[in-house]
């Protein structure tokens, strides 16, 4: 099939959700995709943020080939051999004691909100209440629109679960000052993704860590999009030097196979007895599998050193371009997350990169969202950096 059959067939039987561009892509290596009509392109998005290692990245490909002759799925009420060994790897390199797979960063999230409102439940305090951030992204399942602080996603989707309330991002005294008698919990991203790449002050991380631990509440960090390498180790709060109580994976996780993560201490874990929550794919087996091959790789030597030599060399080339391109107001982000944030609407700029080989995306309206893999080459930034130069340009 080429391009446009492929594309016309998906909108023709598809949900029409998702504000698609002309791509239908059929092939994958490292930094670089294939459309169906044979044209590549540099793939500087990762596909949403996900293929942190690249596309088919020997380890993962081989992990999932091997897997897939020994068995593909085991259920949840019998045990497995990846699943032990992914669980075992992220405790071991985190702060956490349990871990719960799951297939996606919005079940992630879901499983975090639940233990938060059942850890209220069995302090016997009557909290319930989650505080998150004005900005967020959470997911888009009922409970996760009703965390994201922004109202576009939960607009027709009334009645939305009560317990949540929104603060503005960035500032630890609004969060204390939104903390109630019902409060179990505050949510954040260490960095706002989908809200624009919005890192926040070095303080703000550690200031919630206290808030928390002063006002006895749970710190919940996504870390769906920030974790596993993306912003240059492997779990985005290692750079404010905190620790979370609960903290929630996907995208990168699986190297592009659909897994998620929440993993917490076991003070918390407590309160997820038998029973309590569960997934009937999550953790599956060969989905668990590629994700050990990530976890392992990505703690190989050298290699979370690279991505943050790579996001270095991408965000110093956008901070040169800024000196000399108006069109660019700010840069920021953290190892190979990083946003350019134009004078203008985003769209039209990254349709233009498109055209010329360089898939990068739009957010929050005005900002270009860089987020190769970390595997990506100093080459290959540099060629991204030369199409971002021309199309600005024009
Ligand atoms: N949390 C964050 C920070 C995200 O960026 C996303 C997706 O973009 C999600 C949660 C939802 O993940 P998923 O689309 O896998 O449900």
């Amino acid at each position: 099939m080429n391009s446009s059959e492929i594309i016309a067939r998906s909108d023709r039987y598809l949900f029409q959700t998702y504000p698609r561009i002309p791509l239908a892509l059929v092939r994958g290596d490292g930094t670089r995709v294939w459309d169906a009509d044979g044209r590549s392109y540099l793939d500087f998005f990762s596909s949403t943020v996900v293929t942190v290692l690249g596309h088919c990245h020997p380890a993962v490909t081989r992990a999932i080939e091997t897997q897939a002759r020994r068995i593909l799925h085991v259920s949840n009420l019998h045990y497995s051999e990846p699943q032990s060994r992914l669980a075992e790897l992220l405790v071991t390199h985190s702060f956490a004691d349990r871990v719960f797979l799951c297939n996606s960063g919005a079940e992630a999230n879901e499983a975090a909100i639940k233990l938060a409102r059942k850890f209220g439940h069995d302090r016997g305090d009557g909290r319930f209440e989650i505080l998150t951030a004005l900005g967020s992204f959470h997911g888009r399942t009922l409970a996760t629109i009703t965390a994201t602080g922004q109202e576009k996603v939960r607009v027709g989707f009334e009645p939305l679960p009560e317990g949540f309330r929104y603060v503005p991002f960035n500032d630890v005294g609004a969060m204390e000052a939104a903390v109630g008698t019902r409060t179990i919990a505050v949510m954040v991203e260490p960095i706002q993704g989908e809200g624009g790449i919005v890192v926040p002050k070095p303080e703000y991380l550690p200031g919630l860590r206290e808030l928390c631990d002063r006002r006895n509440l749970l710190l919940i960090l996504d870390e769906v999009q920030t974790g596993m390498g993306r912003t240059g180790t492997l779990f985005a709060h290692e750079q404010a030097g905190i620790t979370p109580d609960i903290m929630t994976l996907a995208k990168g996780l699986g190297g592009g196979v659909p897994i998620g993560a929440m993993l917490a201490t076991e003070r918390v874990a407590g309160s997820f007895p038998v029973g309590a929550h569960a997934s009937t794919f999550g953790g599956n087996a060969l989905t668990s599998a590629a994700a050990v091959a990530v976890v392992q790789t990505l703690l190989g030597e050298g290699v979370l050193a690279h991505g943050r030599a790579m996001g270095e060399r991408l965000r110093g080339g956008l901070e040169r371009l800024r000196a000399t391109q108006p069109t660019i107001r700010d840069v920021r982000g953290a190892g190979t997350l990083i946003g350019a944030e134009l004078t203008m609407p985003s769209a039209s700029v990254v349709e233009r990169c498109r055209q010329e080989g360089l898939i990068v995306n739009a957010t929050a309206q005005t900002v270009v969202r860089f987020a190769p893999p970390i595997t990506v080459s100093a080459a290959e930034i540099d060629e991204a950096l030369a199409i971002f130069d021309r199309v600005l340009r024009s």
